[in-house]
C-alpha cells in the first residue's frame, strides 16, 4: 500500500542513516544472533569506505548526460556475486567483456559509454518466496552470500551477520582489482579491439560483425596516426569504471554510509551507484526511506506492476530537487509486456517535467523455466525487449539511456540462443549461476554488436 499523493508522506520526518528502521521493511533477514549483528555493524561502520564521494558525484554528472542522450550507460555483471568465486579471473573476465562491449557501443552510439559493473558488492538477493522446497524438505530461501549459504541445509540457510564482513572484505579486493585494471594499462583501446577481432573471427555471424569491427579498427589507426596515443590521451590506456549493486541489505548499507567531509552530505560508500529492486520499491517502505537520504545516483527498477502514481511519488521522495543524474529508471517489463506498460510510464514521467535516465533491463522480465525446471532466458526475447525499449523511447521522445544486463565473462551455458545456438539440452554443461541465468561472454558481445547496429540505425 502506498500513501496517496495529497497526504503528508511519512518521509517528511528528518532523515538519518537508521531512520529506515521505523518503516515497514521487506526482504530483510531476521538474524537470530543479534549480539553478533550489532558487533559486525559496529565494525563495518569503522572500516574505510569502498568508494569516495568525489567519484560518486562524477558518476552522477555523467548519468545526467545520459539523460540528455549525450552518454550511454552499460551496466552489467552477475545476478549474484558469490563468495566462492572471489577470484582474479572471474573479475578480470567480466571486466574485460564489459570493456569490449563498451568499445563497440561507443562506436555505435557515438557518445561516451558509462561503465557500471554489478560487481564488488552485488551479494544480496530478493526472493519471490521465503522458502524453497526440494522433495519433501522445505527450508528458508537462499538470500545471497552476504546473508546465508546456498547449500540446501538448515544450517546454511540461517542468516549469519559475519557474512556481511566477508562481503565487505571481498568487495574491497574486487574494487581494488577493478581500479588496477582501469588505470594500469589493461584497458588499452587497441588491446580491447584486438580481443573483439578474435571474437568476430570465432563467431558464426563473423560476416555481419566484421564490417563494424573493421571500421572501429580504421578509426583507431586514424587516431594513432594523428598522434592520439596513450602518452597524449589517457583515454587510450585508462578507463573509468564504476561499481553498483542492489541496496537490499540495509544494515550493511547503513554501516557504510558516511558524511563526506568536503560537502557535509551523506553518501552510501558501499558502491558508486545503488538501486532499489522491483520487490522493495514501496514509496512508504524502508528501502525508499534509506535511499532518499544518501546522495548517490539511484536506480529504480520499473516493472509491469509499477503504477504511475507510485512512480511519481518515488521521484518526488527520492529527488525532490529534480537533480539530473540522481534517478535512473531501469525498465524490466518482459518482451511481451513492454508495449502495454512502458509507453504510459514514460509519458507520465515526461509529463512531470522531471529529469531521469531510462535504461532497459531485458533480463528480469524474460526468465522462463524449461521442462526440466531449469531457469533460463532466451537471447531472442532479450534482444526483442531491447529493440522494444528503443522503439518506445523513440515514439515517446525519450532518450534511451542504456542497458542493464546480467552477464559474465565466463563461458557458461545459462541463457539459450545466440549465434552459437545454445539449446535447452546445452544448459547442463556449464550452468553455474547461484541465482538468475546470465549471458555468457560471446552472447554479451553479440548483444553489443547488435545494439551498436541498432544505434547507428
Ligand atoms: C536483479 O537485478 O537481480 C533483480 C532481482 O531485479 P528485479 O528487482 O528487477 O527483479
Ligand atoms: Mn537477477
Amino acid at each position: 500500500m502506498s500513501a496517496s499523493l495529497n497526504q503528508p508522506h511519512p518521509t517528511s520526518k528528518a532523515w538519518m542513516p537508521d531512520s529506515w528502521r521505523s518503516f515497514p521493511v521487506r526482504q530483510m533477514p531476521t538474524y537470530p544472533d543479534q549480539e553478533t549483528l550489532k558487533a559486525v555493524e559496529g565494525r563495518l561502520s569503522s572500516y574505510p569506505p569502498l568508494v569516495f564521494a568525489g567519484e560518486v558525484r562524477r558518476l552522477r554528472a555523467q548519468l545526467a548526460k545520459a539523460a540528455k542522450g549525450e552518454a550511454f550507460v552499460l551496466q552489467g555483471g552477475a545476478c549474484a556475486e558469490s563468495f566462492g568465486e572471489f577470484k582474479a579471473d572471474v573479475v578480470r573476465d567480466t571486466f574485460r567483456v564489459l570493456l569490449q562491449m563498451a568499445v563497440v557501443l561507443t562506436f555505435g552510439a557515438k557518445v561516451p559509454v558509462i561503465k557500471l559493473g554489478r560487481m564488488a558488492g552485488q551479494f544480496a538477493k530478493p526472493r519471490s518466496s521465503d522458502t524453497e522446497t526440494q522433495g519433501d524438505v522445505t527450508l528458508p530461501s537462499y538470500r545471497g552470500d552476504i546473508i546465508n549459504g546456498p547449500e540446501f541445509t538448515e544450517e546454511a540457510r540461517i542468516p549469519d551477520p559475519l557474512r556481511m564482513e566477508t562481503g565487505y572484505f571481498q568487495s574491497t579486493g574486487i574494487q581494488n582489482l577493478l581500479r588496477a585494471f582501469s588505470r594500469g594499462g589493461y584497458a588499452n583501446l587497441h588491446e580491447v579491439h584486438r580481443w573483439n577481432l578474435g571474437f568476430v573471427e570465432r563467431s558464426p555471424l563473423a560476416d555481419r560483425y566484421r564490417v563494424m569491427a573493421e571500421r572501429i579498427g580504421e578509426t583507431l589507426s586514424f587516431m594513432q596516426a594523428c598522434g592520439i596515443d596513450a602518452a597524449s590521451a589517457p583515454q587510450v590506456d585508462e578507463t573509468e569504471f564504476y561499481t553498483s549493486h542492489e541496496a537490499l541489505l540495509l544494515p550493511y548499507e547503513q554501516a557504510l554510509t558516511r558524511i563526506d567531509s568536503t560537502s557535509g552530505e551523506w553518501y552510501d560508500c558501499s558502491a558508486h551507484f545503488v538501486w532499489i529492486g522491483d520487490r522493495t520499491r514501496q514509496p512508504d517502505g524502508a528501502h525508499v526511506e534509506f535511499l532518499r537520504g544518501v546522495r548517490n545516483p539511484i536506480g529504480i527498477k520499473v516493472g509491469p506492476t509499477t503504477s504511475i502514481e507510485d512512480l511519481e511519488q518515488l521521484l518526488e521522495i527520492l529527488n525532490p530537487q529534480d537533480e539530473a543524474g540522481r534517478i535512473t529508471l531501469i525498465s524490466r517489463m518482459g518482451a511481451e509486456k513492454l508495449g502495454n506498460h512502458l509507453p504510459q510510464l514514460m509519458r507520465a514521467v515526461k509529463g512531470t517535467g522531471r529529469t531521469v535516465t531510462w535504461l532497459t533491463d531485458p533480463m528480469h522480465g524474460n526468465t522462463i523455466s524449461t521442462s526440466h525446471k531449469v531457469k533460463t532466458r532466451s537471447f531472442d526475447a532479450i534482444m526483442k525487449e531491447i529493440k522494444g525499449f528503443f522503439d518506445v523511447s523513440k515514439a515517446e521522445g525519450v532518450h534511451a539511456g542504456g542497458v542493464h544486463l546480467e552477464m559474465t565473462g565466463q563461458n557458461v551455458t545459462e541463457c539459450v540462443g545466440g549465434a552459437n545456438c545454445l539449446t535447452e539440452d546445452d544448459l547442463g554443461s556449464r550452468y553455474e549461476t547461484f541465482c538468475d541465468p546470465r549471458l555468457n561472454a560471446e552472447q554479451s558481445l553479440e548483444i553489443a554488436f547488435l545494439l551498436a547496429e541498432e544505434l547507428t540505425g
